[in-house]
């Protein structure tokens, strides 16, 4: 018999430590989503006419545009970070991202109800929302 039950048993070990470190990311990312269902399920209740451009920070809501306006929003991020949202032509994307990576920036636009930019270092959310759930994927393609 050639088994190695110590080998074994490092092997096990490593794979703890590594899933402690990933657990704190999950749990982070289980409350943002918590948090970002219980703001969804909140704008389906409040109907209104076409899709909406909504900006949560760190999980809360801060601000909620309809997409038919242009408009240019000073998010204030997390931690003093800032993103600016422009909302033009039916379209919105974030430009001058105080983040590192700028990724948010190079998801370039959104316009269609479910699509979002999302930039992790501001912990900011911008996703578009439809009136209606049951609709929305159809309704906007003007
Ligand atoms: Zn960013």
């Amino acid at each position: 018999m050639q088994r190695r039950p110590v080998h074994s048993d490092r092997m096990l070990g490593m794979d703890n430590s590594q899933i402690k470190v990933k657990k704190s990311d999950i749990v982070l990312i289980v409350a943002l989503l918590v948090g970002f269902l219980a703001m969804i399920t909140v704008l389906t209740l409040t109907k209104s006419g076409g899709a909406y451009v909504v900006v949560s920070v760190d999980s809360v809501e801060v601000a909620a545009f309809s997409l038919d306006q242009d408009i240019t929003y000073e998010i204030k991020g997390f931690d003093g970070g800032s993103n600016t949202l422009i909302i033009q032509d039916g379209k919105a994307h974030l430009e001058d991202s105080s983040c590192p990576d700028h990724l948010c920036e190079h998801m370039g636009k959104i316009d269609k109800v479910g699509q979002s930019i999302i930039c992790l270092p501001n912990r900011v959310v911008v996703e578009i929302r439809g009136a209606g759930d049951d609709k929305g994927f159809d309704t906007i393609s003007s």
